[in-house]
């Protein structure tokens, strides 16, 4: 890899929680110093970097806080769009945090700036048919039937083996990434970008109007959109398993160490994959290599580095 490349890096679920951890401020705080030190040297080696990140604990905690809020002291509690924006700014300031910091400790003049960031989506996608995405708290039956009262249009399903019913939201393919000109215009300007977290924040367009959706689009997805957009060099996912396995979990279980996209698709659709986990991680870097991008890389988070030299994760090129 060469120095002066953008890279576009995506955050896991790990980079900010452990398994085991109640997601405390200071447990999270504390794994983002760890993350930093990884970003940090490639920020230190010379690579342009944007970051983005997964919300799926923080927005499931957030939209419990406004349900509590609602029920304990009248106030609104609010839509999921809103909920998203505010995951996006609060973990956009942990990592503002802790990466400056690191940057600083290595005597690296540079910024850490968060935009929030939505994405354009289609409003007629089928995912708006066929909602899957669980999200917020589980309820009881009685709790359900209250609020589908007041919110008819809410789908909800149940887990029996949680033992409740969870609302479920559409997954739409992310389309356009509305703030990818100030986001590359940040990155040309020498700033560490953090954007698009969570997937972003799901909008649709009806003429001039830009209007939230409650939906969630996958973190790896928009990712990879944002990645394209900004004509990054080199898109890397980075999760908690040290890359894309076929055989996952059974016997002949086998890293993919480097992959054609062809072979990828292949993989994919022969259902290799864990749909919500590996499968989009692996479309996304499908899609990044055949876009044009140089390389789409999957490792584990701590791995980073190897990753790059070409010594760890999966790697995805054209062909
Ligand atoms: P993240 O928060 O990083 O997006 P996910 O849980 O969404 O993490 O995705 C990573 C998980 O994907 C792994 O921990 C693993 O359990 C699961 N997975 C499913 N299929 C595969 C596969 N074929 N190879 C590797 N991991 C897989
Ligand atoms: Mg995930």
């Amino acid at each position: 890899m060469l120095h002066g490349e953008l890279i576009l890096v995506a955050l896991g679920g790990n980079a900010l929680m452990r398994r085991g951890e109640k997601g405390t401020y200071q447990e999270q705080y504390n794994n983002i110093v760890a993350t930093s030190k990884h970003l940090a040297d490639i920020v230190e080696q010379g690579y342009k970097l944007v970051i983005t990140h997964g919300n799926g604990p923080q927005v499931g905690a957030t939209l419990l806080r406004h349900a509590a809020g609602q029920k304990l002291y009248g106030i609104p509690a609010f839509p999921m769009d809103a909920c998203g924006a505010e995951t996006q700014g609060f973990i956009g300031y942990l990592i503002q945090q802790g990466l400056r910091t690191e940057l600083k400790r290595r005597g690296l003049d540079k910024y850490v700036i968060t935009v929030i960031t939505r994405v354009l989506v289609d409003k007629d996608d089928p995912a708006f048919e066929n909602p899957t995405k669980p999200v917020g708290p589980f309820y009881t039956r009685e709790e359900m039937e209250r609020i589908r009262q007041e919110y008819p249009h809410y789908v909800f399903v149940e887990d029996k083996a949680r033992g409740g019913w969870r609302r479920v939201v559409p997954s739409p393919d992310p389309k356009l990434i509305a703030e990818r000109v100030a986001i590359r215009n940040l990155v040309d300007a020498g700033f560490v970008v953090v954007a698009s977290g969570g997937g972003g924040i799901p909008i649709i367009e009806e003429g001039y109007v830009a209007k939230g959706v409650e939906a969630v689009i996958d973190k790896d997805l928009a990712g990879e959109r944002l990645a394209e957009l900004i004509k990054a060099d080199r898109f890397i996912i980075l999760t908690d398993v040290e890359g894309a396995y076929i055989n996952f979990g059974k016997p002949g279980q086998k890293l993919l160490r480097e992959v054609t996209s062809s072979e990828a698709r292949r993989y994919l659709e022969s259902g290799e994959f864990g749909q919500g986990s590996m499968y989009p991680k692996v479309l996304a870097c499908i899609r990044f290599v055949e876009a044009g991008g140089k390389e789409a890389i999957i490792a584990e988070l701590s791995q980073l580095h190897q990753a790059m030299k070409g010594e760890a994760g999966t790697h995805f090129r054209l062909g």
